[in-house]
């Protein structure tokens, strides 16, 4: 072999606080504080503030691989930990802050954090599950709302706590493979599980996520993460802004439709990234108000998290004129995974077929790679209709869980169980038929819920639809729909269904339809089809059903 001479220069996060330092001083990080006030900042703020709270954390004791927690929303101070932790060699954790406090002080203990950074408007939050956690010592308080009696002897505040530190750091040289951030999944099904990325995988997923083929972000761009920070490292957007130099805009606790557009217009954000449930809301809005926000600064809403409706992707082109992205991923795929673009050569084809490659989950994203497997192993063909559960593996898929749990979820030969049943079509398109828990077996045939879901939030009365397993006496399981319906509208059971009829097998319909005011979520907004088989799950039963 003849070696490669280039040089083994490390893959690091340091190198994005650098290069935003260097050139792109000036660009604008503009945070929207609890009471809405907007605070504005600079890259060139950024990189001092972060080289002093690196400082201020090493005069903490804080050392390579500790772990530094935040409990926090979406605004600079928590990118200053992002970007600082990792850069003088520890690990920054984020916390979900919609967790139960129990299992927010099981996660820190498992992670064994040493410092907490707390939103002080989180602080009653935190304080629910302190005691239970062992492994904290300092608990840093930023200062996002006015302070409501006296901090606790362990508390410091943010501003003091780097305010005697120098806005110069020296940052220690790391190993790429060393890691940058830890994220736990939301243990849906058992215990969360830590998921550890490293300098590498991170840099590497940011480079990709700025690739012009998949979110594309560039220094030009102002992008708006509305999907939390502590969701999956916010798609990576965060890092992605960092690297490109490009504006951000972070809007803290208010993720309400109207508060987002008046975000989204005044800061003329160019990239909004979020969960689905955050476009039906803000799609509902725009079409009750026509013309109210200026939005054409808007070049891309990147949807993922859960399936985007066709109906919401083409909504949002066909009566506002704003292209929507549709994307996979996993907290263990650090996380961008897939990504649904039309393909050049199939861009002559017409509407609809556009639409369905659009609406699906796309295809793997470079350096990704993807299959679909049988229940008993079989690697199955692309022909669109075979349904499997789909594997991966690539540089920012996780190879383990921290502390080696779950270690039935990683194959022999080196690929990722996502537990995600789905097809793929001969060009490569990946559409999710269901979570491998969430599929409906009626009388050994498989029925995707996301497939009913999507069809029936076509319908012009619908809001949201979630479609789940409702126990049988003959089927063993049927589709039962959970529908929200839209302000003011009325749909019944043959409607919906005869809306429906015509996209699918007759066994496929929902034997029943439940209407309920809202559908409930996990904690980083997918629904939360436990609960509801929980609620629903001997409807069909008590309705006396028997064939
Ligand atoms: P958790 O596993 O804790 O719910 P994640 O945020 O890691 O949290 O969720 C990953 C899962 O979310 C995927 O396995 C998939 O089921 C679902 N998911 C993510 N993006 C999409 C999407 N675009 N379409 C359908 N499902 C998605």
């Amino acid at each position: 072999m003849l070696a490669g001479r280039m040089m083994d220069f490390p893959l690091t996060l340091t190198h994005f606080l650098e290069r935003a330092r260097t050139f792109f001083g000036r660009n604008e990080i503009v945070s929207r504080l609890p009471d809405k006030t907007l605070v504005r900042s600079t890259y060139g703020d950024f990189y001092r503030r972060t080289a002093k709270l690196a400082g201020a954390l090493h005069r903490l004791g804080v050392r390579p691989g500790d772990r530094v927690a935040t409990l926090s929303w979406n605004h600079q101070r928590h990118l200053e930990v992002y970007l600082g932790a990792p850069a003088m060699g520890a690990v920054v954790h984020t916390l979900n802050l919609r967790l139960h406090p129990n299992e927010l002080g099981y996660i820190a203990n498992h992670a064994e954090d040493k410092v907490v950074v707390v939103d002080r408007s989180l602080l009653p939050l935190w304080r629910k599950f302190a005691d239970q956690v062992r492994s904290v010592r300092h608990v840093i308080v930023v200062p996002d709302c006015p302070a409501q009696g006296e901090p606790t002897s362990t508390e410091i505040d943010y501003e003091e706590f780097i305010a005697p530190e120098k806005d110069e750091y020296p940052w220690p040289s790391l190993d790429e493979r060393s890691a940058a951030m830890i994220c736990y999944t939301s243990g849906t099904t058992g215990n969360p599980k830590g998921v550890v990325y490293s300098h590498r995988s991170t840099v590497l997923h940011t480079l990709v996520v700025c690739n012009a083929d998949t979110i594309g972000v560039r220094e030009a761009d102002t992008v708006l993460p509305v999907v939390p920070m502590f969701h999956a490292a916010a798609w990576g957007l965060p890092y992605a802004a960092v690297m490109a130099g490009s504006k951000l805009v972070f809007p803290g606790p208010h993720l309400d439709p109207p508060s987002l557009l008046d975000l989204i217009a005044a800061e003329k954000v160019t990239i909004a990234a979020g969960v689905p449930t955050i476009w039906l809301g803000i799609l509902q809005l725009l079409d009750q108000h026509p013309g109210k926000w200026n939005l054409s600064a808007i070049r891309s809403t990147v949807i993922g998290g859960s399936a985007a409706p066709p109906a919401l992707i083409d909504g949002f082109k066909s009566r506002h004129g704003i292209d929507v992205t549709h994307a996979w991923g996993m907290t263990e795929t650090n996380p961008v995974g897939t990504l649904a673009r039309v393909k050049h050569a199939l861009s002559d084809r017409d509407e609809a077929t556009k639409l369905g490659c659009k609406a699906s989950q796309g295809y793997a994203v470079p350096f990704v790679e993807q299959r679909h497997v049988g229940e008993d192993g079989t690697i199955l063909p692309w022909d669109g209709e075979t349904m499997g559960e789909l594997e991966v593996r690539g540089p920012w898929v996780a190879s383990s869980y921290f502390s080696d749990e779950g270690p039935d979820r990683f194959t022999a030969d080196g690929w990722f169980k996502t537990g995600d049943v789905v097809t793929i079509d001969r060009e490569g398109y990946l559409r999710i038929t269901d979570r491998s828990k969430d599929v409906i077996k009626s009388g050994g045939e498989w029925i995707s819920s996301v497939a009913l879901e999507n069809a029936l939030m076509s319908h012009p009365a619908v809001l949201e639809a979630a479609v789940f397993a409702a126990r049988h006496p003959k089927w063993t399981e049927r589709p039962l729909a959970a529908i929200v319906l839209k302000e003011g509208k009325a749909a019944t059971r043959d409607e919906l269904n005869a809306h429906i009829e015509s996209k699918f097998a007759k066994f496929w319909l929902p034997d029943d339809y439940v209407f309920m005011a809202q559908i409930p979520r996990t904690s980083t907004g997918k629904f939360l089809k436990t609960k509801l088989r929980e609620l629903y799950g001997d409807h069909l039963e008590k309705q006396g059903a028997a064939e």
